[in-house]
């Protein structure tokens, strides 16, 4: 059994994904060009935005949204230290300072009440994200921002298609980044991103500084980047999201049988998505009281696992110069100590998760059914 498998859904879509690329390969326009902006306007049309700019990938999406937010240099950005890297890389890639606030015990997402705490005159922005999938409560954090006059950027990297009162993520803010990394909800075929918006200036000025600062045939009017997207995992995108539903369901349904069938297995900790919201399952992530040997044993069943994240940001290497205090993060130092992701993903056999399933029961010392 694999983590994550992507060979099935290969398998499903092969002739459409093989002739789509095909087509590219036969146009010779690699970069940009017609796929591109097709997708674009799909995925706005999905996500229910006005704008979609797709770039070369979700780390890419944060930093074009905090540099057309203009965020910068003195500026501080605050964000979770529960997360991939990445988060806060970007941030720090745009020369402004992360500053962490404690994520809520049940999602692992930014916990809202404590954000106020942190803002100061130097707050420019608001960057939750969206953990293993479920949106975080982007209401309350818009609310605070507003009053603090700061701009919400989604990290929305796990949570593509996952649903908050009825609105999809990525729509949930000023803007909304995601990333097409190929084990996320919708993944390509390499790297890949896109931020979402309804503010056309925004949206005009992200297009700008992917491309170099261009605003016209070699004309710069900006310092912008490479960040384009290739228009091979435009057309592997546009095939996947026309089955994107389809699988999303799929994923939910692996969860949901997860979740029922190791409901009460005493001193597991299961996720938890909060009314109002649906996930997209970027990760199946439970609490295990002992993960080392919960590890050990799944691994003894031939299951494999990741951790999801085992170290919170404010303790890398690369952040140690900002000095913090890891007994202010009571919260993301547990979860950091016994969360441990399950294999989860569409076209998962229905074997394999029963496998998953007793081998998790036997590893939490319960006799298997
Ligand atoms: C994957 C991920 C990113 C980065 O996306 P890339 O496409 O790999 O650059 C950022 N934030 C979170 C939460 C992620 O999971």
């Amino acid at each position: 059994m694999r983590f994550i498998d992507l060979k099935p859904q290969y398998e499903a879509l092969k002739s459409e994904i093989d002739g789509a690329m095909q087509a590219v390969v036969e146009s010779t326009m690699f970069i940009m060009g017609d796929e591109v902006s097709s997708l674009e306007s799909e995925l706005a049309a999905y996500v229910g935005t006005e704008y979609c700019v797709s770039c070369a990938s979700g780390t890419d999406a944060l930093v074009l949204a905090l540099q057309a937010a203009g965020v910068g240099p003195g500026d501080e950005v605050i964000t979770s230290p529960f997360s991939f890297f990445a988060t806060a890389e970007a941030i720090s890639t745009v020369g402004a300072t992360p500053v962490f606030v404690d994520v809520e015990a049940d999602t692992y997402n930014l916990d809202a009440s404590q954000i106020s705490a942190k803002v100061s005159r130097r707050t420019k922005a608001i960057l939750p994200v969206s953990i293993f999938g479920q949106p975080a409560d982007m209401d309350a954090v818009n609310t605070i921002a507003k009053s603090a006059g700061a701009v919400v950027i989604e990290d929305a990297a796990q949570s593509f298609g996952a649903q908050y009162d009825g609105r999809k993520s990525c729509a949930l803010s000023a803007i909304g980044c995601t990333s097409f990394f190929p084990t996320k909800p919708l993944g390509c075929y390499g790297d890949g991103g896109a931020l979402f918006t309804d503010d056309g200036e925004l949206a005009a000025r992200t297009r700008l500084l992917r491309n170099h600062g261009q605003n016209a045939r070699y004309r710069h009017s900006d310092i912008g980047m490479n960040s384009r997207l290739d228009a091979l995992q435009a057309a592997v995108l546009r095939v996947k999201l026309r089955h994107f539903d389809e699988h999303l369901s799929m994923r939910q349904e692996v969860a949901a049988r997860y979740t029922e069938t190791l409901a009460g297995v005493p001193g597991l900790v299961l996720p938890t998505v909060r009314a109002g919201r649906t996930s997209a399952w970027a990760q199946y992530s439970v609490q295990a009281p002992d993960r080392e040997r919960f590890i050990a044993a799944l691994a003894e069943a031939e299951i494999p696992t990741a951790v999801h994240y085992p170290m919170p940001i404010y303790r890398q290497e690369a952040y140690a110069s900002l000095g913090l205090d890891p007994s202010d993060f009571p919260v993301t130092e547990a979860v950091c100590e016994r969360i441990v992701s399950l294999p989860l993903y569409p076209f998962m056999e229905r074997g394999d998760q029963d496998g998953v399933v007793a081998a998790v029961r036997e590893a939490m010392g319960q006799a298997v059914r």
